[in-house]
């Protein structure tokens, strides 16, 4: 199993996605996802340039060696780029460890500790009314459990809100709120955290006389707010019983989490932009957290996120992996199988991928009764369909920014 070929492929069938794809010497293909939303380049010529010589005639079954040799060789380590660009090279090589032994890779981690994966989806709305409709859609879809996210009176584009009507039966459309503008510039939206913590917890508060006690429902803060408005936030919101707050302070401060964590007991997650076990480390040690955010695309790859993962199972801290569109099939696949063998599972993020994108990449996952199963197919069970994606070149996209009412930058 020596690697003789490291292509990188970047495609854009709905967005852009950047694929890492290692062909052995015998002939296994592997697939790792290092798409880094707004920022894909910067990781394709990290891999082009620095990772894909050093891979060309090395041993593809040195999993744990092949890490530890991108993470302490590079010297320079740690970040999103790098991160990203070692996760490709890791699911990579799952992958092909798969498909030689004939098994899906979560039986290589340990074997399956549950039948599916319990997945959450985004619910989102204007208004009220519209909100509810998405509520409704996604229990017609099956979801189980849902994030709720909601229009701010006076604020005319913000982040979580469909920017058309949701149709995911019909995914050639936009669909849902895909938040990356293709565009060379990244769009301005506005921001007001008065305006939204006053209106929040009717938000909820109608949600559960509409829909009741039972359904799971999750809200993303997205860094907006200042420690003592997310305690304040954390606390508004606990007659409604949630699933968990997530990201409700910038995640670079992490003693922020400890005067939240001291008001409310609204359960938190966070991790989402986390790049290594480093940046959850107190968080877990200290129980500031109850989720870990962070995603096999961003964090370093499977080997390093189940890592992070076990260290978490100690303090009775769950998964919650990150799983919005910019996480490829290939990575959604590794977080399924990764999912599925931990033990201290929680919740996924699904955020379904539009056709385009599903013709790129063929996949076995399924989804049923509001699980998801990664499929029994040996390796990662996904496939790239290079004539599809070359239909697709890549085209500049961006995350929106955020200014308050006076001009200034905020947190997006
Ligand atoms: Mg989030």
């Amino acid at each position: 199993m020596i690697i003789d070929k490291a292509e990188v492929i970047v495609t854009s069938p709905d967005r852009n996605f950047v694929t890492l794809r290692l062909t052995t010497d015998d002939g296994l293909v592997g697939l790792g996802d290092a798409t880094l939303n707004g920022r894909e380049l910067a990781v394709v010529a990290y891999l082009t340039e620095h990772v894909v010589p050093l891979l060309i005639g090395s041993d593809a079954a040195r999993i744990e060696d092949t890490w530890q040799f991108l993470y302490r060789s590079a010297y320079w380590r740690r970040g999103p780029v790098t991160m990203a660009a070692s996760a490709a090279v890791d699911m990579a090589l799952w992958d092909i460890k798969g498909k030689a032994a004939g098994m899906p890779v979560y039986q290589l981690l340990g074997g399956a500790s549950r039948t599916g994966l319990l997945a959450y989806g985004h619910a989102s709305g204007k208004t009220n009314s519209e909100l509810f409709d998405s509520v409704r859609m996604h229990l017609e879809h099956g979801y189980r459990a849902m994030r709720i996210q909601t229009g701010v009176p006076g604020l005319k584009a913000i982040y979580g809100i469909a920017s058309q009507a949701q149709g995911m039966a019909d995914a050639e459309t936009r669909y849902d709120h895909e938040p990356a503008r293709r565009g060379n510039k990244p769009t301005e939206e506005d921001w007001d955290t008065r305006a939204y913590l006053t209106h929040l917890p009717g938000v909820f508060e109608a949600v559960r006389n509409e829909f009741g006690p039972d359904l799971p429902l999750l809200h993303d803060g997205h860094h907006r707010m200042t420690p003592i408005q997310a305690a304040k936030l954390g606390k508004a919101l606990e007659p409604y019983d949630l699933f968990w707050l997530e990201d409700c302070t910038p995640a670079e401060n992490q003693e922020a989490l400890r005067l939240v964590r001291q008001h409310t007991t609204t359960p938190l997650a966070i991790g989402e932009i986390f790049n290594t076990v480093w940046d959850f480390k107190d968080l877990i040690r200290d129980q500031l957290i109850d989720y870990v955010r962070g995603a096999v695309t961003h964090m370093g790859g499977i080997t390093p996120l189940k890592k992070t993962l076990e260290y978490a199972a100690q303090y009775q801290i769950k998964s919650g992996m990150h799983g919005p569109t910019d996480i490829s099939p290939v990575g959604m696949a590794a977080a399924m199988h990764l999912g599925l063998a931990i033990h201290n599972f929680g919740i996924q993020e699904y955020m379904p991928h539009g056709d385009r994108t599903n013709r790129v990449f063929e996949q076995t996952f399924t989804w049923e009764g509001g699980y998801l199963h990664p499929g029994n197919e040996p390796g990662l069970g996904v496939s790239l369909n290079v004539d599809e994606a070359g239909k697709y070149p890549y085209e500049q996209a961006y995350l929106p920014y955020n200014r308050l009412a006076d001009g200034t930058v905020h947190d997006w």
